[in-house]
C-alpha cells in the first residue's frame, strides 16, 4: 500500500478514544479560568512571518530553525504557522486597542507548529494553552499566575509530580552587563563551544545558557550568573514574587540558568517541570515580558503570562492514572424490524428531550448482534423495540449494568423512568 495517504510526520490525529481525556482537561481549564476572571482570545493560526521574528527574536531556536514558513504564492507574502501564542495575542491586543480601558486578563488555546524532531512529548503540531495579563506592572500578577498554576495541578491531581523553578532576568541594563561578562567568559572557553553556541556568542550569548547539549552543561553551569547583576528594582520584584509564593505555601527552587528560549522575557521567568516524562519534562513555562507590546508597535504596556504544553500534561495525567469520566451513552436503542426502527427514531428523540444521551443502533442486524453492541457501548440501559412493541407504542427497558428488572412499558412511562434514574 505504498500510495496510502498518511498524516504529516509529527502531526497527530486525535482519535475518539483519546477525546474523553482532552475534554476532561478542557472542561477543567474553563472552570478554573473563569474562577480567576480570564477571558478567551482566539487568533488566526497563520500570521505574517515578521510578527514572530520581531516578537520571539531572530537568534532563537524557534525562529532560526523551527518555524513553518512559506511564501503565499498569490501575493508573494511570507507567512508562518504560529509556533507559540504570545506574539499573536499581543498583536491582537494592539490591533484592537484592547488596553484602552486598563489591564486585560486573557487566555488562548490551540495548535502550535514547530519543525522539530518528533519524539515522545515533542511534536510538529502540538497544543498549547496559555494565559496573558497585559497592562499590569507589579509582582502581584506574577504571583497570581503561579497561584493559578498551583491550583490547576491540585484540580488535576498533579500537585505531587510537578515542581516550580524560577529565576529573574532583570531589566535591560542588568542583561547588558551580564552579556559582556558572558561573552568574555565564553571567549576564554571558545574551544569548548558547540556550533550553535559559537554562532550565538556575539548575537545572543544568553541563549547559550539554554543549550540542551550535554557536552556543554558543565561550561554553562559555571557561567557568570545574571542573578548577580540584578539591580534594586529587579531584586525587589523578585523578592516580592518569592514572598508571594511563600505566603501561598508553594515550594520553588531558584534556577539561575533558567533563561527561556524566547527573547521577550524580563524580570520573572519560571517553569513547572516533572521528572515523570523523561527528557521532555517542562509542562508549563512563562514569565514577564514588559517590553514586547512596545516592541510590536503598541503603546508601552507591561505584561506577563505562561504557556502549557497540553500533550505533555495529558501524558502526565495518563502516567498518574487519572480517571476520566466515561463518554458512554445512558441508553442504547435496539431496534429490530422496519416499524421498530421508525418508532425507535421517535423514542430516541423523546429521551433526548428529557436530557439523556442515546445511541440508536444503526444498520439493522439480529437482536442478538444488536444486544452485543449495546453491551459494548458501555450504556447503562438497552431500550429494546421490536415490531410488536412499535405497534403497541411500548418499549422494553433492560438494565445492562448492575441490578434491575427488565420491563415493558409505554414510551411515555419509559421517559418518566429515565428521568428518575438518570
Ligand atoms: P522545550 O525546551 O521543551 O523545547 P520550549 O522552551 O521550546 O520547550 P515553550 O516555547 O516555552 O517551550 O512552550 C511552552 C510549552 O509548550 C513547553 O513547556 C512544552 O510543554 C510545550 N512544547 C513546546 N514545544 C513543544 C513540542 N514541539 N511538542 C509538544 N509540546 C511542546
Ligand atoms: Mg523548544
Amino acid at each position: 500500500m505504498s500510495n496510502q495517504l498518511r498524516a504529516v510526520r509529527g502531526m497527530n490525529d486525535l482519535l475518539p478514544a483519546d477525546s474523553p481525556l482532552w475534554q476532561y482537561f478542557e472542561a477543567t481549564l474553563r472552570g478554573w479560568l473563569k474562577s480567576y476572571g480570564y477571558r478567551e482570545l482566539r487568533t488566526p493560526i497563520l500570521e505574517h512571518t515578521g510578527l514572530f521574528k520581531r516578537a520571539i527574536g531572530e537568534v532563537t531556536d524557534i525562529v532560526e530553525k523551527e518555524m513553518y514558513t512559506f511564501v503565499d504564492e498569490l501575493n508573494g507574502e511570507s507567512m508562518t504557522l504560529r509556533p507559540e501564542g504570545t506574539a499573536s495575542c499581543v498583536r491582537a491586543v494592539i490591533e484592537h486597542n484592547l488596553l484602552f480601558e486598563g489591564g486585560k486578563r486573557l487566555w488562548y488555546a490551540g495548535p502550535m507548529f514547530r519543525h522539530e524532531r518528533p519524539q515522545k512529548g515533542r511534536y510538529r503540531q502540538f497544543h498549547q494553552f496559555g494565559i496573558e495579563a497585559l497592562g499590569f506592572a507589579g509582582p502581584d500578577l506574577d504571583i497570581e499566575h503561579l497561584l493559578m498554576t498551583a491550583r490547576l495541578w491540585r484540580l488535576l491531581g498533579l500537585a505531587d509530580c510537578v515542581r516550580l523553578e524560577i529565576n529573574s532576568l532583570g531589566g535591560a541594563e542588568s542583561r547588558a552587563r551580564h552579556r559582556e561578562k558572558l561573552i568574555a567568559y565564553f571567549l576564554t572557553h571558545e574551544s569548548e563551544l558547540d556550533a550553535d553556541a559559537k554562532r550565538r556568542l556575539h548575537s545572543n550569548p544568553l541563549r547559550i545558557l539554554d543549550s540542551k547539549n550535554p557536552a556543554m552543561q558543565a561550561l554553562v553551569e559555571a557561567a557568570p550568573r545574571l542573578m548577580d547583576e540584578l539591580d534594586d528594582t529587579a531584586l525587589a520584584h523578585f523578592e516580592a514574587v518569592k514572598r508571594g509564593l511563600e505566603d501561598a505555601g508553594i515550594a520553588y527552587t531558584i534556577n539561575p540558568r533558567l533563561v527561556r528560549g524566547l527573547d521577550y522575557y524580563n524580570f520573572t521567568v519560571y517553569e513547572w517541570v516533572t521528572d515523570r516524562l523523561g527528557a521532555q519534562g517542562t509542562v508549563c513555562a512563562g514569565g514577564r515580558y514588559d517590553g514586547l507590546v512596545a516592541q510590536l508597535g503598541g503603546k508601552p504596556a507591561p505584561a506577563c503570562g505562561y504557556a502549557m504544553g497540553v500533550e505533555r500534561l495529558l501524558a502526565l495525567l495518563v502516567e498518574v492514572g487519572v480517571a476520566t469520566p466515561a463518554d458512554a451513552p445512558d441508553v442504547y436503542l435496539v431496534n429490530v424490524g422496519e416499524a421498530a426502527t421508525r418508532f425507535a427514531m421517535q423514542a430516541g428523540e423523546a429521551l433526548r428531550d428529557a436530557g439523556l444521551d442515546v445511541v440508536l443502533h444503526g444498520g439493522g442486524g439480529s437482536f442478538k448482534s444488536q444486544m452485543k453492541k449495546a453491551d459494548a457501548s458501555g450504556a447503562r440501559y438497552a431500550m429494546i423495540i421490536g415490531d410488536d412493541e412499535a405497534v403497541a407504542g411500548e418499549v422494553t427497558i433492560k438494565p445492562l449494568r448492575g441490578d434491575g428488572e427488565q420491563q415493558r412499558i409505554a414510551l411515555a412511562k419509559a421517559v418518566e423512568f429515565f428521568k428518575l434514574v438518570g
